[in-house]
């Protein structure tokens, strides 16, 4: 299949699964900000709760639609629930664009007839799509995915695969997800949903992408369920830099990134904005030993994602070399002679092991002075 041009839609869960972080609670009208956020950001799809888990889900998906109609998003909104007909029922009063039950093969299995009558009567209520959710990808083959799927393929517009308890490699997971497309109706789009348990969360659902998957499911920061699914910022960059077509508008999508840390490191003391996380930490453009710097003074350090627009850092310690030094006090519009960098660059290190920290810019002065005294 190929990469290049194929539309991937974003499925942001940080209004569904992001609240099943540890600890982590928003107020309806913080739903509300986020999921605006998300509009604007031009994520395919919002899933904007649970109604059934609390009346104040109710209230926050009704308050989202709201918000839908009056703002004109074009992100789908959808709702969450048990492939029951008391959920489907709740979810339909809302007036969501899409319902997103889920169910077990087991269940499927069990009972097919029983679940074929309650995807018949969501069908039967104003959605515009039905997705079904069939939990625990890890635990069955491709061959009883697609025969599961296939007991109702025409009326569904959207299954997902979550890898629930994030236990899938991700060669073998990209080739289960890859047999499941191959068998299943074009009509039917497949989504991923990777938890992180073993760090895989994001390099599971890119393979899944790459190999056929038309959606992701993913999250602000990557929260959700103990440590969380595929980071939707990290997703976008990925897919992007791949060649896939993803519609976001990346300075809204930063300005929620933005806000959610806020929520986070306020509730629950999380940042969602590392600096050592992967695609995009700050740290990703801070550069310590002296082959790097080197490199990257050479203009030979091609950086990760240009879009983040990050601006280039050094950090002056132990394995700093003699051009990190030189170049430092050249942005200080310092002269210095080669022996003096070397001078300075040698305090930095004894510093640096002395003190256990690193140098700063705004001390190179001081320390040249001390130098050129003695
Ligand atoms: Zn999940």
């Amino acid at each position: 299949m190929s990469d290049k041009k194929r539309e991937i839609s974003l499925f942001d869960e940080t209004l569904r699964e992001g609240l099943q972080t540890p600890g982590l609670i928003f107020s309806v009208d913080e739903n509300i900000e986020i999921a605006k956020i998300l509009g604007e950001s031009k994520v395919g799809f919002i899933q904007a709760g649970y109604p059934s888990a609390h009346k104040s889900e109710f209230k926050a998906v009704e308050k989202i639609v709201n918000l839908k109609n009056k703002e004109n998003f074009d992100s789908i909104i959808s709702a969450h629930g048990r492939c029951y007909k008391p959920d489907i029922r709740k979810i339909a009063r809302l007036g969501v664009d899409q319902i997103d039950l889920h169910i077990t093969l087991n269940d499927i299995f069990k009972d097919n007839k029983e679940i074929k009558k309650e995807i018949k009567f969501a069908r039967e209520k104003e959605f515009k799509k039905i997705k079904l959710s069939i939990l625990e990808t890890s635990k069955h083959s491709s061959s009883k995915l697609i025969r599961a799927i296939k007991e109702f393929e025409d009326m569904l517009d959207i299954v997902t695969l979550p890898d629930t308890s994030g236990k899938e490699y991700p060669l073998s997971f990209s080739e289960k997800i890859a047999k499941v497309r191959k068998n299943v109706s074009k009509n039917v789009k497949i989504g991923v949903h990777c938890h992180n348990d073993r760090g895989l969360g994001l390099a599971n659902s890119i393979t899944a992408i790459q190999k056929g998957a038309d959606l992701v499911e993913t999250t602000i920061g990557g929260i959700g369920e103990r440590n969380g699914i595929a980071d939707t910022l990290c997703c976008y960059l990925i897919l992007d830099s791949l060649g896939f077509k993803t519609n976001i508008n990346l300075r809204k999508l930063l300005e929620g990134y933005e806000k959610l840390n806020r929520l986070t490191e306020k509730r629950i003391g999380l940042s969602i904005l590392n600096k050592r996380k992967p695609i995009t930490g700050d740290w990703l453009a801070t550069h310590t030993a002296g082959t790097h710097t080197n490199k990257k003074y050479s203009g030979r350090m091609k950086k990760l994602d240009e879009k983040l627009n990050r601006s280039d850092d050094v950090s002056l310690g132990i394995y700093s070399g003699k051009r990190a030094v030189k170049e430092a006090f050249k942005n200080l519009g310092i002269p210095v002679s080669t022996k003096e960098v070397k001078m300075v660059r040698d305090t930095i290190k004894d510093i640096s092991t002395r003190e256990l920290r690193d140098v700063e810019e705004e001390e190179l002065q001081s320390l040249l002075e001390k130098i050129r005294k003695s």
